[in-house]
């Protein structure tokens, strides 16, 4: 019994041991995550081990005592001092593990209670300002936010519906959002809710119309969501009556012109489209308008009198156009009028016609008066157009032919204008050959003084040494070199080239001019004056050896132009206004001009024969009477007969040039004028 009792110590040592093994186990397993659990297992690990250390000491001197151990370890465990020391042991463990509980325990579970408590504030705290968002987005958001039940009854709607519906959002709870709605849109409003829960999906965007309280409509774009686990609709309204308003302005702007207010290009294109296919099988007529001379207005009296111009041109156009005609601006000066289901030529000549006249009339602009004039080119769609582009094609060819032929023209589309636009295409490839090959070559016609049959200037005329076609005459490509990048080169190349000539022939004839010809171009830039001064210099010329021809769209062109004049005429150069009579120069302008001569062109001398009534040759002799009381002398053009001769004599004409003196000649020839007896030349030919 006692062996048993001495035994059981023994047990209990082995049970404890267990108990710390897996103790050590278990903390070196889960140290990281048992928590509080591990501070648990410190304590148990310190009272077992007390424990332990206490049956330990008993079993062996209660072992020992019953001869199981030798019977001195029971004199030694049985000191009384050392009795106590398994006492002392439980004290000491006691002793750590309170101050553990007190120390590590008790804070740590405060700390995890006050982390606890936190997080419970925080998600109320979350939750609050989710609320506070919601409201605050309830009261600002421009946009409708309705939030309804299953049967569409409003249960929340935010402040916004009073501006874009007027109603205070109380007063819509629990009301059907269908009401608002107009009849029309009500099915579609019923389809995008049902389709929406039926498939628990976003509704796509639609749009429906709404009453105001006050009774206008407005147009709503709607977005929403079905919620079935809140079983809520969710939506938000957008009032697109701003928006709508913009894309409206916005289609007003590509289909406008905004300085006249006119349709413009694409509404014509458009228009003559649908013409085309619907009207009067398909016909339609087309008359475009180009203001004669307008870039000139621009240039000298400023863009805001252009833009006042234009804005007073669409009054005119309507005035003569028939009722039913239709008016667009196409862009800068040019206008069109277009006459649905007409294709009687006659018809649409007279209506281009009447505006040509309309257009003549002044114009008064800031109480200024100006005369501007136009052209015009027609075409109707039955002869000639496939589509709107084609037609206006053919109407932009029928008006360069119409511009050709001189100002307040109209002429009517006919398919050679086509060749005609290639041919000039084709002109503008080669003049570039031509400009790189030196093709170019001087002529020069002679001008003889009436009173004594002198030989006193030579006018340089430009020909094209053409590689296949010979020598060209200026009609067929001078415009297209005058408007082209070339005219500026070419132009200094003229007038340094007939300088040139003059220089070498003065020596034989003393006195000797050159009449140069140019472009408007070489006047952009102000400073042609420099140039001439300095082609002058190069071949010690001097200036009254070189006469400048010019055309009236120089001489009357912009204020820059007279201040270039100025400084020509400075030089001392010689100014002759070319083709004198042909354009709008009245007679009295020329007084206030810095020029020298006037040339009569040659279809007021073509006028005069030897029957010729005063009707015939009045603007002739006008011209000499008027440009001899301004000290200017006058050249005739294109003098072929001697009748003509007879009355420039008479009318004491000074200068003559044309056939029947001399062509322009290669500059071999000339030289071989010098030669010859001048009279007896001149009586041969
Ligand atoms: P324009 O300045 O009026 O030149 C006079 C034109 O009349 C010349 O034609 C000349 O050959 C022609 N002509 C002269 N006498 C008679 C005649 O008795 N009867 C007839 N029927 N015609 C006569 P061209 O050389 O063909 O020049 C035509 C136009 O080309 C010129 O008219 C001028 O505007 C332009 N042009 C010619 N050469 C030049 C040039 O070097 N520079 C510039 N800027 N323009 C030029
Ligand atoms: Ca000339
Ligand atoms: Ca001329």
């Amino acid at each position: 019994m006692s062996l048993f009792a001495a035994l059981i110590y023994w047990v209990i040592v082995c049970i404890w041991s267990a108990v710390l093994v897996t103790v050590a186990v278990a903390f070196a397993r889960y140290k990281r995550t048992l928590g509080t659990g591990k501070l648990l297992l410190i304590v148990v690990t310190i009272d077992t081990a007390r424990n332990i250390v206490e049956n330990v000491y008993f079993g062996a001197y209660f072992g020992s005592q019953y001869g199981v151990f030798p019977i001195e370890i029971s004199g030694i465990l049985g000191q009384p001092f050392l009795l106590i020391v398994p006492k002392l042991l439980n004290v000491v463990a006691a002793t750590i593990v309170l101050l553990l509980l007190v120390f590590r325990w008790l804070p740590l579970t405060q700390r995890e209670k006050a982390r606890a408590e936190r997080a419970v504030r925080n998600t109320s705290e979350a939750l609050r300002r989710e609320v506070e968002e919601h409201r605050r987005l309830f009261e600002t958001s421009v946009d409708l936010i309705v939030v309804t039940d299953r049967q569409r009854l409003i249960q929340r709607i935010s402040r916004s519906c009073e501006a874009v519906l007027g109603y205070d959002p109380n007063e819509l709870i629990n009301r059907y959002g269908g009401e608002f709605v107009i009849a029309d849109d009500l099915d579609l409003l019923r389809d995008e809710m049902e389709a929406a829960v039926a498939s628990a999906s976003n509704m796509r965007n639609f749009e429906c119309r709404f009453r105001h309280k006050d009774g206008h409509l407005v147009p709503i774009g709607i977005s929403g969501v079905w919620s079935e686990e809140a079983e809520r609709f969710f939506l938000i309204g957008r009032d697109m009556t701003s928006a709508k308003a913009t894309s409206a302005k916005l289609a007003q702007l590509a289909h406008f012109d905004p300085l006249t207010g006119l349709p413009n290009r694409i509404s014509l294109v458009d228009d003559l489209n649908r013409h085309l296919s619907t009207d009067c099988e398909g016909s339609v007529a087309v008359i475009i308008f180009d203001l004669d001379g307008f870039k000139d207005v621009n240039d000298s009296l400023g863009h805001s009198f252009g833009d006042a111009l234009l804005r007073q041109i669409p009054e005119r156009l309507s005035s003569r156009a028939p009722d039913d005609a239709r008016v667009y601006r196409l862009g800068g000066d040019e206008f069109v009028v277009v006459l649905p289901g007409r294709c009687d030529v006659l018809d649409v000549d007279l209506t281009a016609a009447k505006i040509l006249e309309a257009l003549q009339y002044p114009f008064e602009i800031d109480s200024e008066r100006i005369v501007i004039g136009a052209s015009a080119g027609m075409v109707t769609a039955l002869r000639d157009g496939a589509d709107a582009d084609d037609l206006l094609a053919s109407a932009d060819l029928a008006l360069y032919a119409a511009k050709s032929q001189g100002r307040g023209q109209a002429r009517l589309y006919l398919p050679v204008m086509r060749s005609s636009a290639y041919a000039r295409l084709e002109i503008n490839k080669e003049l570039r050959r031509a400009v790189t090959d030196r093709e170019f070559v001087l002529y020069f016609q002679p001008q003889f003084r009436l009173s004594d049959g002198a030989l006193v200037g030579l006018e340089a005329l430009l020909r094209w040494n053409h590689p296949d076609r010979g020598i060209l005459a200026p009609n067929v490509f001078i415009d297209a070199l005058a408007n082209g990048p070339y005219a500026n080169e070419i132009g200094d190349w003229i007038l340094d080239t007939a300088c040139a000539a003059v220089a070498k022939w003065r020596v034989k004839s003393p006195g000797l001019r050159v009449a140069v010809n140019l472009f408007p171009c070489q006047f952009a830039g102000g400073l042609i004056a420099e140039r001439v001064n300095a082609v002058l210099n190069r071949w010690q010329l001097p200036p009254e050896a070189l006469e400048l021809e010019l055309t009236e769209n120089v001489v009357l062109g912009s204020d820059a132009n007279f201040a270039a004049l100025q400084a020509l005429r400075d030089l001392g150069v010689q100014i002759a206004f070319d083709d004198f009579g042909t354009g709008y120069a009245s007679l009295s302008c020329i007084a206030t001009y810095p020029i020298t001569r006037i040339k009569i062109d040659r279809s007021f001398v073509r006028d005069i024969e030897g029957d010729s009534s005063i009707h015939d040759t009045a603007i002739a002799s006008t011209i000499i009477v008027l440009a001899h009381n301004l000290g200017l002398s006058v050249t005739a053009e294109g003098v072929e007969t001697r009748a003509q001769e007879s009355f420039l004599r008479a009318k004491h004409c000074n200068e003559v040039q044309g056939f029947r003196y001399a062509r322009p000649l290669p500059p071999n020839d000339v030289e071989r004028l010098f030669a010859t007896d001048l009279e007896g030349e001149r009586h041969s030919a």
